[in-house]
């Protein structure tokens, strides 16, 4: 008998979970509360450990198709705008990890995801399905959403992102606190590069490290548009659960003060500016934290972090396949255990990741004698620095 599994949640983390979850021939229905799939529109980084994983789950030529493929990763000083570090990536990371350093559109991968799920048509999928409570016995688990309807599984997978409510299930102190308001806000900006002048389009990832703040800058969709990220220490913009629609430039230009000439003319091109406020969690102190009996987490919603690795959708994928592998062919009676062994397995690895992304926001917005030190680090050890053998190897 299949183990019939309720994901609530139909992000990159849910969408992946049912994916994987479906190969071992699981039913994986999926709860969103959206009225369709779908994603917003920024750009994502994948490390040759996520597109390993991708790989695995057979997605491998599709993934490379939507993708952009950048030469390297350069890192600069965004007041005088010199080069501080470089890490090569396109062959490099290929051949140094067996997979590829992939840019991609979020709605891209989002949608890569979804077909492949509907190909396999092993669970349903729910639109408009807020899942708003959550019960548990010793071998079932019954989910409803806020409309009254509901759901009955062997195992519930939350993948419902920074907000979680499944995480409530958790027999960890943290289940019930919200998140932690960062204080940095990130602003955000999608072109088609046809629409920049040729001295701005850009085949690479390019980083600009100021006091702090820092920019990204990457192409994606097979190098045909452009993603720019700035995030600075600044007030919190509008909702913290939701993108602010109406943040102008004018806001970010405030935020950042005066940047180098080639970032401020990048940043005077972009149209459409958006601006995120931005919520972690304290690193993961135990297994508990990711599952409990019947119910497990994947991605925000056990391990929300500061985007400075560029990690969050990566280790969400990586849980995906990690509760897949645990869980096996298991039967029902088995998810206890598998969901027990996917936590071991995983959480100290997400708890790592999330205080390097912490500590790399640390360095990047660094002041002061810090900052002349990281600049001076940065330039003699430079790709060794901004290489990461235990992520990108895992
Ligand atoms: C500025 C920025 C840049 C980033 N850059 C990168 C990067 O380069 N690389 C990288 O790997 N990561 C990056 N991330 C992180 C990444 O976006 C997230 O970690 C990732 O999207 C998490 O996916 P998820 O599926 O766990 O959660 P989400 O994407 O939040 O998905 C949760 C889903 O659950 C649904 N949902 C919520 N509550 C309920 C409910 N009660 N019932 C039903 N459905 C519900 C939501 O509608 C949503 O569809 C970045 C993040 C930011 C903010």
């Amino acid at each position: 008998m299949p183990t019939h599994i309720l994901v609530a949640g139909g992000g990159i983390g849910g969408l992946a979970t049912a994916l994987a979850l479906s190969r071992g021939r699981h039913r994986a229905d999926v709860f969103e509360r959206a009225a369709v799939f779908g994603e917003i529109g920024a750009g994502v980084q994948l490390g040759p450990n996520v597109t390993r994983r991708l790989q695995q789950l057979d997605l491998g030529q599709g993934l490379a198709a939507i993708a952009a493929r950048p030469d390297a990763l350069v890192v600069q000083s965004a007041g005088s705008g010199a080069v501080l570090a470089r890490l090569p990536l396109g062959d490099a990371m290929q051949q140094r990890y067996g997979a590829p350093y992939f840019c991609v559109h979020r709605a891209d991968l989002h949608t890569l995801l979804l077909d492949a799920v509907r190909a396999r048509g092993t669970g349903a999928l729910v639109t408009a399905a807020h899942i708003g409570q959550v019960e548990t016995s010793d071998d079932l688990v019954c989910v409803s959403s806020t409309d009254a309807r509901a759901w009955e599984g062997d195992a519930l997978v939350g993948a419902d992102g920074l907000w979680s409510m499944v995480r409530r299930q958790l027999d960890c102190a943290c289940a019930d606190q919200p998140p932690r308001i960062t204080g940095h806000t990130a602003w955000r900006a999608l072109v088609p590069q046809s629409a920049l002048p040729a001295a701005l389009r850009r085949s690479r990832v390019d980083v600009w490290l100021g006091p702090r703040l820092h920019a990204v800058a990457y192409p994606v969709r097979g190098g045909d548009w452009l993603n720019v990220v700035v995030i600075a220490e600044s007030a919190p913009a509008g909702d913290a659960r939701d993108w602010d629609q109406a943040s102008s430039l004018a806001a970010l230009t405030q935020a950042m003060g005066r940047s180098c000439a080639g970032l401020q003319a990048l940043l005077d091109a972009m149209p459409g500016w958006r601006a995120w406020t931005l919520s972690d969690r304290a690193p993961l102190t135990s297994a508990a934290d990711m599952a409990h009996e019947r119910v497990a987490l994947v991605g925000d919603a056990a391990h929300p972090m500061v985007p400075y690795l560029a990690q969050g959708a990566g280790m969400a994928i990586e849980d995906a396949v990690a509760l897949a592998d645990a869980l096996g062919s298991g039967s029902a009676a088995e998810v206890p255990a598998a969901f027990a062994r996917y936590a071991e397995a995983r959480w100290a690895r997400n708890a790592r990741v999330q205080a390097r992304a912490r500590r790399n926001g640390e360095i990047f917005h660094a002041t002061g004698a810090v900052r002349l030190g990281r600049d001076m680090a940065m330039r003699m050890l430079g790709t060794r620095l901004l290489d990461q053998p235990w992520l990108y190897g895992g």
